[in-house]
């Protein structure tokens, strides 16, 4: 985000960790991270029939839609109903399931505590995977042939070569899960020291579940044949979200695991925590997409099931941009100032300041009538006002936005600026439209995505904020660490997305 003229962009920091970024383009297994970890001395070994080819990135996207036997007609976007029904309970139930090693070969090591939950999500991604690809693709289904392989350093039995090459347990801290083609498998970070451990000691074993999953949806891709179509990693990478949203919304009564409110957040976690760097093309190779992209494939699925799916490998859903503007805006570092001091720029102004000014100039337009919202420092409450989050309080009377630096300034300064770019959003609406909620949500992602996308401005802005690569993400970031209203934050960065994407427009329905 940014003011001033188009250049001047700042590059917001990142939220959180983004671990060792790996990518799913590997020549031969699919991981579920990205980068340009995939080890060198790797060759692809000559079984491998399912890789993708990313290496050219200027390929064209597969137009051919997976055949359905069924009906011979492709699915289309309009054939599913998306509304989206985030999940009422907060438990999740898991049929009663043992660490079999049956289900889940990881030989050496006692079971630990989440692994009745990830063996009883295994049991049950099998049984989803037979329903999507006979069902949904009209395909003959093939289990899973070479197992699920939980990776540790203890591990006593060696975990299957992939393709003639070994598969070792530092492959695991470069990709944290993958899938073989080659030899059909699918193999996750099992250790006490990785990304997966921490994230289930911290929000419980659902993140290696839906990690899982989204391998699963890789196993789908070979099942039906796009896997070794030259399509960009981002667009198997969407679809694999997708899929392993469909397989966390799956609604089917006899499921061995269903899960609760926590853990779909919980998904989403992890799919943030595995998101491509900041400035990264998303259609460069091992492209995966931003936290906002690859929820937005999750939430696809997610409400839509496996048959939303199907038109994401011939029409991908759209995803953001992230690479930089100019060498000058990358040069900055990403962390514009919170204020002025000490800044020798004599056209500095707080973000504070111009972010208000565009949420008038904005509002103002869309409404037909001025708004002239003042941002003022200060940790006072006043007469029915209401916290939007991090120490941003909503002041009905005087027609006013506090916030209150203690809470808020490290929070813009650890986790980038568009933290507070979403807040003063959330505020703007709540005090000219009087908006709540999702319906909120929606309202800010319009004008995120007017400084976003730019699509269908208001010929009369004048305003030159732009975002940067990583703002969208910080708002996702804000949205998953804020409650509001009690509605879920699947439901919320949905109507983000919805507001994005389509602007004022899109929240009217
Ligand atoms: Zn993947």
């Amino acid at each position: 985000m940014g003011r001033g003229t188009p250049l001047a962009r700042f590059i917001p920091a990142l939220i959180g960790a983004v671990a060792a970024a790996a990518a799913c383009a590997a020549p031969t297994p699919v991981q579920l991270l990205t980068a340009d970890t995939v080890p060198a001395a790797t060759p692809v070994p000559p079984a491998t029939t399912g890789a993708p080819d990313t290496s050219d990135t200027s390929a064209p996207v597969d137009t051919a839609v997976p055949d359905n036997a069924a009906d011979g007609e492709p699915w289309l976007p309009g054939d599913v109903d998306l509304t989206l029904e985030p999940p009422a309970d907060i438990t999740t139930v898991v049929t009663p399931a043992t660490f079999d090693t049956t289900v889940i070969t990881g030989g050496g090591r006692a079971p630990s505590p989440g692994d009745e939950l990830v063996a009883a999500a295994v049991v049950d991604i099998e049984r989803w995977l037979n329903y999507t690809v006979t069902e949904v693709y009209g395909r003959a289904h093939r289990p899973l042939a070479g197992g699920v392989h939980a990776v540790h350093p203890d591990r006593r039995d060696p975990t299957p070569d992939c393709g003639g090459v070994a598969t070792e347990y530092r492959d695991m801290l470069d990709y944290v899960a993958l899938y073989c083609p080659a030899d059909d498998f699918v193999a996750y970070d099992a250790s006490d020291i990785g990304l997966l451990s921490s994230l289930n000691n911290e929000r419980g074993a659902m993140a290696t579940a839906v990690v899982i999953a989204h391998e699963y949806g890789h196993v789908v891709q070979e099942r039906i044949g796009v896997l070794n179509r030259p399509l960009p990693t981002i667009v198997l990478e969407q679809h694999a979200d997708c899929l392993a949203g469909a397989w966390t919304g799956w609604d089917d009564p006899a499921r061995s695991l269903l899960p609760g409110r926590d853990a779909v957040l919980t998904a989403l976690v992890a799919l943030i925590e595995v998101r491509d760097p900041v400035g990264i093309d998303p259609y460069s190779p091992g492209g995966h997409g931003t936290a906002f992209d690859r929820i937005g494939a999750f939430t696809h699925g997610y409400a839509g099931g496996a048959e939303a799916c199907v038109a994401l490998v011939a029409e991908p859903l759209e995803v953001m941009p992230n690479t930089f503007g100019d060498l000058g805006d990358l040069a900055r570092g990403g962390d514009a100032p919170y204020d002025c001091t000490g800044v020798t720029d004599p056209e500095c102004r707080p973000a504070g300041q111009f972010l208000g000014d565009d949420l008038d100039e904005f509002w103002s337009l869309a409404i037909g009538s001025s708004v002239d919202l003042e941002v003022v420092t200060s940790a006072a409450p006043c007469a029915d006002g209401t916290t939007v989050g991090v120490g941003v309080t909503v002041c009905p009377d005087p027609g006013e936005v506090r916030i209150d630096e203690a809470i808020l300034r490290p929070v813009y300064t650890t986790r980038g600026d568009f933290t507070l770019g979403y807040l003063l959003g959330r505020a703007w609406v709540e005090l000219t439209i009087s908006a709540t909620g999702a319906d909120a949500e929606c309202l800010v992602g319009a004008w995120v995505g007017d400084l976003t996308l730019g699509r269908g401005r208001n010929p009369l802005r004048e305003s030159t904020v732009v975002t940067s690569p990583g703002d969208l993400d910080e708002a996702v970031d804000v949205i998953m660490s804020t409650s509001v209203d009690g509605v879920h934050a699947l439901e919320r960065i949905a109507s983000l997305r919805r507001g994005v994407l389509g602007g004022l427009d899109a929240c009217n329905r």
